[in-house]
């Protein structure tokens, strides 16, 4: 071979990455076919094929440079003629980028109720970039925007959330969401930011926000302690403090910006509050409610949605790679230890995809005010254990997708894979690290019937399969179950064991929705590998479904 032809190959492997990831990516388009009546579906295709040729042509180039040490954003604190700003000077490039993920109206959407499905394709065609730099700024605008809208007096959300739901980037504002601070991120509860109340019903916040992601935003979604309030998080209110007030910044110092592992092109910054003034969403003894159950659990869900989006990304770059990849005279992908990996990888990201739409049919009955009880105690569920799971699962397979690639895989310059690590490593410690989030979710079973909705929910989907491998799931859901029962029960049990059995829980949930939607052979598959852990030399089918699940996207 020459190295003509090894640069051929490469130049195939690039080739192969579609200029419409949309149109390219069958099961989500079946999954949306499944679940969407068809006016809906189809508008929502047009949409997501438009803005996954842009973020091919557009986003993934400019972030390239953005991301670049040289090119992140810079702290402005003054003007050209020494006017205090306290701004964000971001490269050209970065506000590219952002007019097209504006522009697809992924954060808009959020003016109306029930556009989860939508929202969720667009965030996760983004993520096939990784965070990009922009999908935190979309996030938190969606979260604050969902806050303004559903519990916002009406003077304030009217005067507060149209400025938000603009598509066009040069127009709209964006908005941050500051929790938390230097004594802890996770320890909401030990806010120590004050919010005083003025004589014309505003607050005047004072104090220190340690982690200010999207620190260029011009509404900030704030959390203050309120006075005469019981302590920890009930004492917490929610409020939206305006960047600039009469040309001027709104009672802060953007006091430096962090340089970050990853979502660098995104300014994140450390920001002191000196009587900013500031008017409450929703009424102030809600204000934890209202940070945790819609703003949290949305960025939550997003997370776990970008999660998935990094996984497709990294099963079809190392795909492609193992099928234009040659070493010892042919494709990488006929060593059957090489497409064991593209077969993990696959199902990796399928099962993602599948649980994670799965959580976004709930937020959609919940945003769109249909959700019952029933619902309700699903989601609070689902939001937790999918975010902690699939974060996690999401750098395991860049991790597995940058090995496919060999030394090219560590190269900056040759794949989109080192950002995607970098990226995911942050996706899985904000909005919740691991056990806090497997903290979160014991907490609950004390308190809410999940349980049993889980027993039920995951029961019914396992039960479509209707093959030994499903009635081994059920079986296993049975143990897992029981396991779940014991941590509400036996406290030093669940403080010790719990979170192996919700990675067994979340692990049977994705089987669930493989069965559902029709993928059986990678329902199988994730079963016996990473549920049963039956050793491949014992499992009479594991060569025929690692050859099927590794060429399904030959052509
Ligand atoms: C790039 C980046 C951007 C961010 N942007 C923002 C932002 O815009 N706004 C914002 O409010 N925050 C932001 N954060 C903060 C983020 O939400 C916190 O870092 C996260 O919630 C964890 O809090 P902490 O860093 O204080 O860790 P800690 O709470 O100190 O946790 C440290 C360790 O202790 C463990 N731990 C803590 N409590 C428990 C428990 N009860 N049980 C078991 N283990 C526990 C954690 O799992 C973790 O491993 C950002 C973080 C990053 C990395």
């Amino acid at each position: 071979m020459t190295f003509d032809d090894a640069r051929r190959d490469l130049a195939a492997w690039r080739a192969a990455f579609s200029d419409d990831p949309f149109a390219a990516d069958g099961p989500l388009r079946a999954l949306l076919d499944r679940v969407l009546p068809v006016d809906r579906v189809d508008a929502l295709a047009r949409d997501a094929s438009r803005f996954g040729r842009a973020v091919v042509e557009t986003v993934g180039p400019a972030c390239t440079r953005y991301e670049h040490r040289a090119h992140l954003p810079e702290l402005a604190r003054y003007d050209s003629i020494g006017r205090r700003v306290e701004a964000v000077s971001f490269d050209p490039d970065y506000h590219r980028a952002g007019a097209a993920v504006w522009q697809s109206g992924l954060v808009a959407l959020s003016g109306t109720p029930g556009r989860a499905y939508e929202q969720a394709t667009l965030l996760y065609l983004l993520s096939l970039e990784g965070e990009a730099g922009h999908a935190c700024p979309a996030v938190c605008t969606i979260g604050l925007a969902r806050a303004l809208r559903r519990v916002a007096d009406p003077a304030i959300r009217d005067r507060f959330l149209p400025p938000l739901l603009d598509t066009e980037y040069a127009h709209a504002q964006r908005g941050s969401q500051f929790l938390t601070e230097v004594q802890g991120g996770s320890d909401v509860g030990a806010n120590a930011t004050v919010a005083v109340p003025q004589a014309d019903g505003s607050y005047a916040i004072t104090g220190e926000k340690w982690f200010c992601s999207v620190a260029d935003a011009q509404q900030f979604l704030v959390t203050a302690r309120v006075p005469d309030g019981p302590p920890g998080t009930r004492g917490l209110g929610c409020f939206v403090v305006p960047r600039m007030l009469d040309g001027e910044p709104n009672g802060f110092v953007l006091r430096r910006l962090k340089e970050k592992l990853g979502t660098r092109g995104m300014a994140s910054g450390e920001i002191d509050l000196e009587a900013a003034r500031a008017w409450p969403i929703g009424a102030v003894e809600d204000g934890f409610r209202t940070a945790a159950g819609v703003v949290l659990n949305t960025s939550r869900w997003m997370t776990a949605i970008g999660s998935a989006g990094m996984m497709r990304r990294a099963y079809v770059e190392a795909s492609a790679y193992a099928r234009h990849r040659r070493a010892f005279g042919r494709p990488i992908d006929e060593f059957p230890s090489t497409r064991a990996t593209i077969a993990d990888l696959r199902v990796m990201w399928l099962g993602a995809l599948h649980l994670v739409f799965a959580l976004t049919a709930l937020e959609d009955r919940i945003d769109s005010a249909t959700a019952d009880d029933e619902v309700t105690v699903y989601h609070r569920f689902l939001v937790n254990a999918t975010k902690y799971a699939l974060s996690v699962d999401a750098t395991a397979a860049v991790r597995s997708a940058i090995e496919v690639l060999g030394g090219n895989g560590t190269i900056e310059e040759f794949s989109v894979l080192p950002r995607l690590y970098r990226d995911s490593i942050v996706y899985e410690s904000w909005e919740g690290t691991h056990n806090v989030l497997v903290a979160q979710v014991l907490a609950d079973l004390h308190r809410m019937p999940i349980i049993e909705v889980v027993g039920d929910r995951i029961g019914k989907l396992c039960s479509v399969g209707a093959s030994p491998a499903a009635d081994r799931a059920l079986d296993e859901l049975d143990q897992a179950l029981r396991d779940m029962r014991r941590s509400v029960t036996d406290a030093e049990f669940g403080a010790r064991h719990f979170r192996g059995v919700l990675d067994r829980v979340v692990t049977i949930a994705r089987i669930a929705s493989l069965f559902d939607a029709g993928e059986h052979v990678a329902a199988e598959h994730l079963l016996r590998t990473r549920l049963v852990a039956e050793r491949p030399e014992h499992d009479s089918g594991y060569a025929s479904r690692v050859d099927t699940l590794a060429h399904a996207d030959h052509v």
